[in-house]
């Protein structure tokens, strides 16, 4: 499907929706949800306390990353789809950033509104943004809850000026936790993750949008849940909350990881491993317009 071929297999049921792989690319995807909208899932949700008060470590990664947008500043422009509670819009403007948010949730507007920054309330289309306006447009954790992600990345390829940044993150379907745990591994949640791409499948559904240069690595990975879902399989989530502990999760053992130097060291050779091996469970995206 991110690929564009329709030749899929069976995976299994979960949540009551068939789960298919893409037997070209090998991303796994849900192809039919009945009651699909984004407003339906998103307008309503709650910012957590995890979001509105993020651990050190997640500021420090988003000053980072926003660190790593510089060499496309040319406008100054920045937009983030899907900002939440606006904690990249932050960290981007700290990096010097105009930086203005979208989300369909009118609590995450309001609360990002009430930080100063410019928001659109609703869907990216709607926002009618004028072509060539940003210089970079990010999306973490965003691709895998639409049904078809390609109106999207082609609205993003619109507004971004030629040479311009998208940033996104979305799970990896072929990571660690996606081999190991099958329909186990809580990012496979219908309906509300529909795709999961495999690094294949993402990049030829980036060129098909009309990105030029690709970088997708593959990054982290959350050993407690392989453990814990490996071995207890009365405890995988029944329930959204469930779903969510996961970020609780990693978080707890981020936390932990950036304690110690050796750790931290730990920490940097697994991930290196993770990603020269593309066994990362998640898929860290740099595509140019
Ligand atoms: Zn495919």
């Amino acid at each position: 499907m991110a690929c564009g071929s329709t030749n899929a297999r069976p995976l299994g049921v979960k949540n009551e929706f068939d789960v298919v792989s893409c037997a070209e690319c090998g991303s796994v995807y849900t192809t039919y949800s009945p009651w699909y909208s984004s407003a339906h899932f998103y307008s309503g949700f709650y910012l957590n306390e995890d979001e509105l008060s993020p651990p050190e470590f997640v500021n420090t990664r988003l000053a980072e990353i926003t660190t790593t947008f510089a060499p496309y500043r040319q406008n100054n422009r920045l937009l983030d789809i899907g900002c939440g509670a606006g904690n990249l819009l932050a960290a981007a403007r700290k990096n010097g950033w105009d930086a203005q948010g979208l989300d369909v949730s009118a609590g995450a507007v309001k609360h990002v509104r009430d930080l100063g920054f410019e928001v659109y309330e609703g869907e990216l289309h709607d926002a009618a943004f004028p072509s060539q306006h940003f210089d970079v447009v990010t999306a973490a954790e965003l691709l895998e809850h639409l049904i078809d992600p390609r109106p999207l990345l082609q609205e993003v390829e619109r507004i971004l000026r030629p040479g311009g940044l998208f940033w996104t993150t979305t799970p990896h379907a072929r990571g660690l936790s996606g081999r190991v745990l099958g329909l186990k591994w809580r990012c496979i949640w219908p309906p509300e993750h529909l795709q999961l791409f495999s690094v294949r499948g993402l990049k030829k559904l980036l060129r098909d949008a009309g990105f030029r240069q690709l970088r997708v690595d593959t990054t982290g990975g959350n050993p407690l849940e392989i453990f814990h879902a490996m071995g207890a399989v009365p405890n995988a989530p029944k329930t959204v909350d469930q779903h969510f502990d996961r970020v609780t999760t990693s978080y707890r053992l981020n936390e932990s990881m950036m304690k110690s130097r050796s750790r931290r060291a730990l920490k940097n050779t697994v991930n290196s491993f993770l990603n020269l091996s593309r066994l990362g469970d998640s898929l860290k995206v740099f595509a140019v317009k």
